[in-house]
C-alpha cells in the first residue's frame, strides 16, 4: 500500500540531514516504511551528502540539542532504577518510547496500552516526547467517532498508525503523514478503529456548536 499524504520536501531535507529528533523523526521514518516515493527522495538527498543544506537551512541550535541529549542520557540512567509496567507506552526514555511505537506500528496490537478513555469512543495517551517544540500524543478513535470540528492554533502533524480516518480533505490510512495548521478547519471521522500519533505545537481550537465548551474543557 502506498501512502498518499507525505512530509513536505523541507521536512524530508531536514530528516536527511539529521535535523529532526524524537517523535517527529520517528514519524517520518515510519511514513517511509510505507512510502517508496519518500524512501527514494531521502536516499537521493542522503547521497548528496547534505551539501545543499548549508545554504538553505539555518542549523538548529546544536548546543541546546547536545545539552538535552545529555540530560536525556542522565534521565535514562535514573529510569533504569524504576521498573516500568510492560503495557506503559508512555516511557520517559525516548529510545524505549520509539521502540514501543514501532512495535505498535508493526504488530497493530494496541489493546493492552495504558489508554486514558475520555469518552466511550475516544482515548489518548500523552507521550513524554522530550521535545521543546512539540507535544506528542497517541490518539485512539473508534469506528464512527466524529472528533469535534476544530482548527489549530499552531501546527499539528499526524501519522496514521492503524486503521483510517477521513475529513473534508481526504481519507488517511496507515502511514499517511498529515500536516494541518490554523488555515485548516476539519472534523475527522474514524472509518475504522483508528490510532494516530500526533504532535502539536499548540492547543486545538474547537469551532463547532460546542466549541466554546470544549475549548474550556480541554484546558
Ligand atoms: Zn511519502
Amino acid at each position: 500500500m502506498n501512502s498518499h499524504h507525505h512530509p513536505s520536501s523541507q521536512i524530508l531535507l531536514q530528516y536527511s540531514a539529521g535535523q529532526l529528533d524524537g517523535v517527529h523523526r520517528l514519524m517520518v521514518e515510519m511514513h517511509q516504511q510505507m512510502c517508496p516515493t519518500c524512501q527514494h527522495v531521502v536516499a537521493e538527498l542522503e547521497s548528496m551528502g547534505g551539501t545543499i543544506l548549508e545554504n538553505d537551512i539555518k542549523p538548529t541550535a546544536l548546543t541546546d540539542s547536545a545539552f538535552s541529549q545529555l540530560m536525556n542520557h542522565i534521565d535514562q540512567q535514573d529510569d533504569q532504577l524504576q521498573s516500568t509496567p510492560a503495557n506503559n507506552i508512555d516511557s520517559n526514555d525516548s529510545q524505549q518510547l520509539s521502540l514501543k511505537l514501532q512495535e505498535l506500528y508493526k504488530t497493530q496490537q494496541s489493546d493492552d496500552l495504558n489508554w486514558q478513555w475520555r469518552t466511550k469512543k475516544f482515548a489518548e495517551i500523552k507521550l513524554s516526547a522530550n521535545d521543546d517544540i512539540y507535544e506528542a500524543k497517541l490518539i485512539y478513535i473508534k469506528k464512527g467517532m466524529k472528533v469535534p470540528r476544530h482548527t489549530h492554533k499552531g501546527q499539528e502533524i499526524t501519522l496514521v498508525m492503524k486503521g483510517a480516518f477521513r475529513d473534508e480533505l481526504g481519507v488517511y490510512e496507515k502511514g499517511d503523514y498529515i500536516t494541518r495548521d490554523g488555515h485548516h478547519e476539519h472534523q475527522p471521522i474514524a472509518e475504522s478503529d483508528c490510532i494516530c500519533l500526533a504532535i502539536t505545537t499548540d492547543e486545538l481550537k474547537f469551532t463547532g456548536t460546542f466549541g466554546p465548551v470544549l475549548n474550556w474543557f480541554m484546558k
